[in-house]
């Protein structure tokens, strides 16, 4: 069942029927038959539309940010950001896709050869609640421009995001059947990456069901994308100006109310600084972070995108602080709706579940590390290698230790967030491919060698 549930009241809006297998199925017919005549569009004709699409979602950034706030509780001004970062998306790919997609020639040993950047098909998208809008854009932008076509399930509590998403699309040219959303269930998945017609999978989300999408995919032999969870590192090596470093720490760990895989969410401190930084992070963190109504500008903590995240984070952290985390601020959940006061824990140790597991919430772990070694050590210690970042006033020193950390992505001086031209995507346990950039429109291409 899909559904929409307001997460600052707790109330059930609405609810919406699972698509039955005959719905799936004709689904699956509608993007197959889709994928012979997209494909066949020239892509000057493919990145006008999608263009068409990046101005369309510009036009209806309030409406989508008002249904993200209603489904996600997210902030209304966090909301039209996130459709700023989609129009980012949709305008890099028709922009610079054409010249993505040129003919590579190539001399090789006797002779010449050309490499041709083809779709190969159909794709399924499974899609999560935290950037209802970004998530999928990621996906789709670059493989509507490179001719694939798209069945996409959204997550369950945002049926409303899914279907206007759909709608631009639709209003912008995508053919009917080049973009189809469907309220399929997570049950459904394994039947849709069977069927032959399907060929390739791309999923945004938990472990879990990284895990069984990737078996589905592995057993049917479909190429497939994941980004998953993360737990990345903050390593703050010194500061000239603490005030400014705790700031944007703590405002990249709060952004999304703490949902996003990429936020900081373990700080590793130096020992010198330590002590300031986190007297500085808890007063900054308790002063500001207020909850509040996520339609209203002014809030600084929503509640989480639902009652059962609220109360898993919230369980996480009293799992922790019984486990013997000192607790220096926050910690309680806050009724009706999915609030969770903002938190900082500190003297979280390898024994602890927090030490290894993503909080996926307004929570901040503060660790110390006597040295630059060990802080990377500490950063390098997690099961997730999504992004990361490093604070400190040499250059050359933050390069050093960027390079030594385990992960996809590291910010320096600087932490988090995501933009249309840099790759995105994990190793370890935070998933596999790439998305963004040249890259994220190599993952679903065909890469045709012609000898000549
Ligand atoms: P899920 O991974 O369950 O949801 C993401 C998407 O995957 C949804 O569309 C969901 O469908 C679908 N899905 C869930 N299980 C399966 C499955 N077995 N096979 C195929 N599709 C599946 O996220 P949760 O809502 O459970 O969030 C829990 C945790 O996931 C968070 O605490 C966080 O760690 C992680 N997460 C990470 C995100 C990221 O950006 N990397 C985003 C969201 C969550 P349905 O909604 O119908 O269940």
């Amino acid at each position: 069942m899909y559904s929409v549930t307001d997460p600052a009241t707790g109330e059930l809006i609405e609810e919406i029927e699972n698509a039955t297998s005959a719905q799936v199925e004709a689904a699956i017919e509608r993007v197959h038959r889709g994928y012979s005549s997209w494909r066949l569009r020239p892509v000057a004709e493919r990145a006008a539309i999608v263009l068409r699409a990046a101005e369309l979602f510009a036009e209806r950034a309030d409406e989508l940010a008002a249904i993200m706030t209603l489904e996600m509780g997210k902030r209304i001004n966090e909301g039209r950001g996130e459709v700023g970062i989609v129009v980012d998306i949709f305008t890099y790919y028709a922009t610079n896709g054409p010249a993505l997609l040129a003919d590579e020639p190539l001399t090789i040993k006797g002779g010449q050869a050309v490499i041709t950047k083809e779709p190969i098909g159909a794709l399924l998208g499974v899609m999560p609640w935290n950037f209802p809008c970004y998530q999928v854009a990621r996906f789709v932008a670059p493989n509507l421009v490179l001719g694939n076509t798209i069945l996409l399930k959204h997550a369950s509590i945002c049926p409303r995001s899914a279907a206007a998403i759909e709608q631009v699309l639709h209003d912008a040219g995508v053919p009917e059947d080049a973009y189809v959303n469907i309220f399929a269930s997570s049950r459904q998945i394994p039947a849709i990456l069977a069927d032959a017609r399907i060929q390739g999978v791309s999923l945004t989300g938990s472990e879990n069901a990284g895990i069984s999408v990737a078996a589905e995919a592995g057993k049917n032999l479909k190429r497939c994308v994941l980004e998953l969870g993360g737990s990345d590192p903050l390593i703050v090596l010194d500061t000239d100006d603490m005030e400014e470093t705790v700031k944007a720490t703590a405002t990249a760990r709060m952004r999304n109310c703490g949902q996003s895989c990429n936020a900081p969410k373990r700080m590793i401190v130096l020992a010198d600084i330590y002590d300031e930084f986190v007297d500085k992070l808890t007063k900054r963190v308790a002063d500001y972070y207020q909850p509040g109504d996520p339609a209203n500008p002014k809030t600084t903590l929503p509640p989480l995108a639902s009652i059962a995240a609220a109360d898993e984070v919230a369980a996480q952290v009293e799992t922790a602080i019984k486990q013997g985390a000192t607790l220096r601020t926050g910690g309680r959940r806050i009724g009706p709706g999915a609030y969770l006061e903002a938190t900082v824990l500190t003297d979280v140790t390898p024994e602890m579940n927090a030490y290894y597991e993503e909080t996926f919430g307004p929570v901040v772990l503060v660790f110390r590390a006597e040295t630059e070694a060990e802080a990377i050590a500490i950063a390098n210690d997690s099961p997730f290698g999504l992004g990361a970042a490093v604070f400190g006033t040499d250059p050359e020193r933050n390069q050093r230790v960027a390079r030594q950390i385990e992960s996809g992505m590291v910010y320096l001086n600087k932490s988090g967030g995501s933009q249309a031209d840099l790759p995105f995507g994990g190793i370890k346990r935070s998933g596999m491919g790439r998305e963004l950039g040249a890259a994220g429109i190599e993952e679903f291409m065909n890469k045709k060698s012609i000898r000549l």
